[in-house]
């Protein structure tokens, strides 16, 4: 099971949305808000910037941010962790 951040008042939107009884949501409604909350930093994105050799060809990848170069373009910078997905914010 993939275990990411969702937002509880999100889940809690979308029990009060749903066709459950009253006593139903109540319940969820409960276990969502003794669910203890867990310390999490907001997501940094990141972009990769292509850095070539004297020939022109693409040697590897750099994040402009922190300066960790990499030869693959990798999902997560290996250094701060950003996203590298390019975008700003949601
Ligand atoms: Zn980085």
């Amino acid at each position: 099971m993939k275990n990411d951040l969702i937002s509880r008042k999100a889940i809690k939107e979308y029990i009060n949305q749903s066709d459950l009884t009253n006593r139903e949501k109540m319940t969820l409604h409960i276990a969502i808000s003794n669910i203890p909350s867990t310390a999490a930093a907001p997501e940094v994105h990141g972009r990769w910037g292509e850095i070539y050799d004297p020939y022109g060809e693409l040697e590897e990848w750099i994040h402009g941010e922190c300066g960790r170069c990499s030869k693959e373009k990798s999902p997560y910078c290996p250094n701060c962790g950003a996203r590298m997905d390019g975008g700003e914010g949601e």
